[in-house]
């Protein structure tokens, strides 16, 4: 595969949200490193002409809150290793957390494109709460909303351009 997008982030931002929005459809994948990659969804998806490929992480904890930091941040090394480019998505709604930061610690280390993506951005409000996510350290951020599409375009031009 070439062309593989991870989407990271602790749970309840939305990244399943905005991965099903965008997959065509699921790759079957056998997952080589079993425990540690085998809820991690794959999935195929194109923009502006450009295919890649998706990986929704994080899938394991089933939506609870109740994960140990040590599990993000495993998937988010392997994330780092797998992909050519990575989506890291923050909830405007919580705000920053410290988990997002230990998130971003590891993120601001990598060589690889990274995208900031505040989600839940539904209203002008949110789009304003947005600005503290500049704390994270990762330069400017993309204001979308996963659940409706709003602001994935931006998102999306940038992403395919940097792979
Ligand atoms: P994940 O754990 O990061 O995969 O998050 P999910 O995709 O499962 O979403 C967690 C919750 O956030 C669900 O209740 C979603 O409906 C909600 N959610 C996702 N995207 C949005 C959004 O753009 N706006 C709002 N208001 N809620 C969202
Ligand atoms: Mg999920």
């Amino acid at each position: 595969m070439s062309n593989i997008v991870a989407i990271v982030g602790r749970p309840n931002v939305g990244k399943s949200t905005f991965f099903n929005r965008l997959i065509q459809r699921r790759e079957a994948i056998v997952d080589a490193v079993s425990g540690v990659t085998r809820d991690r969804h794959y999935g195929k998806s194109d923009w502006n002409g450009k295919e890649f490929s998706l990986i929704d992480t994080g899938g394991y904890v089933l939506g609870s809150d109740d994960v140990f930091e040590a599990e993000i941040d495993k998937q988010v090394e392997l994330a780092i290793e797998e992909a050519d480019a990575i989506i890291f998505m923050v909830d405007v709604e919580t705000g920053v957390t410290g988990m997002d930061e230990d998130v971003a610690k590891l993120l601001r280390k990598v060589n690889k494109p990274v995208f900031l993506a505040v989600n839940k951005v539904d209203n002008g409000q949110r789009a304003e709460d947005a600005v503290e996510f500049y704390s994270l350290g990762l330069g400017e951020y993309y204001t979308i909303a996963g659940i409706n599409g709003s602001g994935t375009g931006e998102l999306l031009d940038a992403l395919v351009a940097a792979l």
